[in-house]
């Protein structure tokens, strides 16, 4: 069955980097409305290994565009974001994510 995320938002509440590649600062600096220099400098920082961009966190860990309703830059929002969980994941997520909760009574 495919996988169908029920918007939870878990995914957007995790440690770790929200990692941007390619044209990705591009797009979401023009859906915001902003130049890209501007989206670079005040939204995003260097991952650890210095390798890339990613998305600011909020103070409690969570993404800077997590908002009430979801995903605030959902139409452009990055392939890391995208692919979860369908092309990367780590053992246990189905424990963390509500659609993954629902695969393990699936398989139960
Ligand atoms: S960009 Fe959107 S989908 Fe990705 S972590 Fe941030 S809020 Fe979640
Ligand atoms: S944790 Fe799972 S259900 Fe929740 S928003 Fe992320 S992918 Fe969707």
């Amino acid at each position: 069955m495919a996988f169908v995320c029920l918007r939870c938002g878990a995914c957007c509440r995790w440690e770790g980097a929200v990692k941007l590649i390619g044209d990705e600062p591009d797009k979401i600096a023009e859906f915001l409305n902003m130049s890209v220099e501007e989206f670079i400098g005040l939204h995003t920082t260097i991952t650890p290994d210095r390798q890339h961009l990613s998305l600011l966190s909020k103070p409690d860990g969570s993404c800077e565009y997590l908002g009430d309703g979801g995903c605030l830059i959902n139409p452009v929002k990055p392939l890391q974001c995208r692919e979860f969980p369908e092309k990367w994941n780590f053992p246990g997520w189905q424990n963390e994510c509500a659609a993954g909760k629902l695969t393990v009574k699936d398989n139960a």
